[in-house]
């Protein structure tokens, strides 16, 4: 399976960033190995000293396509979860700098938490989906998937594209603003509305 990812889908982000809005979607990939499942502990690794959580809705691709037309994209999900992208966001400032691929810094071990359970579109208002991310009870980021810059459907179309999306495909959606450190000790709890999704230790 891909995991897919989305960078500066939310313009506030984009600024915080001191990033362009992007005219079209930018996105990244992970390895399976990214994978953080089943409120697994996140071991902050010896090779940065500033990761950040950004937290983000998260499709499931339930079945394979490609080149998919913007007004078919929803027959290819029907399940939104929510996770982390965990940046090293030193690496990739000196990747941006360098011009160098992003990987050491986005798609390293442990670096995309993932819900247990994903939400049933027929359950959620797909233009206004809210989520939050708590860091020890307080917090720091709260979204809706209507400030999106491209929404889930077309995200899907343009990934489609490049690449074949297959069944278990997981897209991860942009962050809103509010990114920041983690430290070890930190609890990082994931909410979609108000159910919570994931918990995350620090270790
Ligand atoms: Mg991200």
């Amino acid at each position: 399976m891909k995991i897919i990812c989305i960078g500066r889908n939310y313009s506030e982000h984009a600024k915080e960033m001191n990033s362009a809005v992007p005219e079209k979607p930018m996105f990244f990939m992970k390895p399976d190995i990214a994978l953080l499942q089943q409120n697994a502990p996140f071991y902050y690794p010896d090779f940065s000293n500033d990761i950040h959580y950004e937290c983000e809705l998260v499709v499931r691709i339930k079945k394979q396509g490609k080149s998919i037309d913007p007004k078919f994209a929803n027959r290819y999900y029907d399940q939104i979860g929510l996770g982390i992208d965990f940046t090293a966001r030193d690496l990739q400032q000196a990747c941006k700098e360098k011009g160098h691929p992003w990987e050491i810094a986005k798609a390293f071990e442990g670096s995309a938490v993932i819900s247990s359970e994903f939400i049933s579109t027929e359950e959620l208002d797909l233009s206004n989906i809210s989520f939050s991310l708590y860091k020890n009870d307080k917090l720091v980021q709260q979204g809706t998937s209507a400030d999106m810059i491209f929404s889930i459907d077309q995200i899907i179309s343009y990934v489609s594209r490049f690449m074949t999306l297959k069944t278990g495909d997981l897209i991860y959606t942009g962050t809103p603003s509010g990114v920041g450190p983690i430290q070890i000790g930190d609890v990082l709890v994931g909410k979609i509305g108000d159910k919570e999704m994931f918990t995350t230790e620090i270790k």
